[in-house]
């Protein structure tokens, strides 16, 4: 199947990715391995990559387009993929689109995982590291038992930059915009399938899965 997974910072996307891609025998591919991989390898390709990421810019969706093209014609493709991270606005999923049309073929399905703002900011906002041991704690899902202390060393609590509320608020923003032209766009060609994300892990993965047998039937 030649899939695209798409869903905000915390839906749990890098949580299912991995049993999607062994359950289908599909490669799962995500765009920023494949920067690093082609910038590592020194290809033509990711030498133009690192040259966008040296000024840090963004590399062009032309480029990254060929790249995934290069990438899903690779042997260990042809039983299909998921792209993960691409694309990721409107104009992205338009040039994929027209770059698979020209090998002959077409995604067969878009798997969304949608969980609420709401939900994704207590997910990613509620995180606090204690400044000692590094220990990890969540305000809701692992709260400490004494309030902003450690339950392991007595060390202080604090939050990162990246996990402030409003950082969270500003990051779940941006994805927002970006996105939901490009989930209209995939409604609109019948491609969506969409999750509901703020169940457990497995439930999401059981769902995933039947809605994947129902697509690959039709
Ligand atoms: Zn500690």
């Amino acid at each position: 199947m030649r899939l695209v997974l798409l869903g905000a910072p915390g839906a749990g996307k890098g949580t299912q990715a991995e049993p999607m891609s062994r359950e289908l025998g599909a490669v799962h591919i995500s765009s920023g391995d494949l920067f690093r991989e082609a910038v590592r390898q020194g290809t033509e390709l990711g030498r133009q990559v690192k040259s966008y990421i040296d000024r840090g810019a963004l590399v062009p969706d032309e480029i990254t387009v060929r790249m995934v093209m290069e990438r899903i014609s690779a042997p260990d493709a042809s039983k299909g993929f998921i792209l993960d991270g691409f694309p990721r606005t409107l104009e992205q999923a338009r040039a994929l689109d027209a770059a698979l049309a020209q090998h002959g073929i077409s995604l067969d399905g878009v798997v969304y995982i949608n969980v609420s703002p709401e939900e994704l900011q207590r997910r990613l906002g509620g995180r606090w590291i204690c400044r000692r041991c590094q220990a990890v704690y969540h305000e809701v899902y692992s709260p400490p038992k004494i309030s902003g202390r450690c339950d392991r060393c007595g060390g202080e609590l604090y939050q990162r930059e990246d996990d402030k509320a409003q950082t969270v608020k500003k990051r779940i923003d941006v994805y927002s915009r970006e996105t939901a032209p490009l989930i209209a766009y995939y409604r609109e060609a019948d491609k969506l399938i969409e999750i509901d994300g703020e169940q457990d892990i497995d439930r999401v993965r059981r769902d995933i899965t039947a809605a994947l047998k129902n697509c690959k039937r039709t």
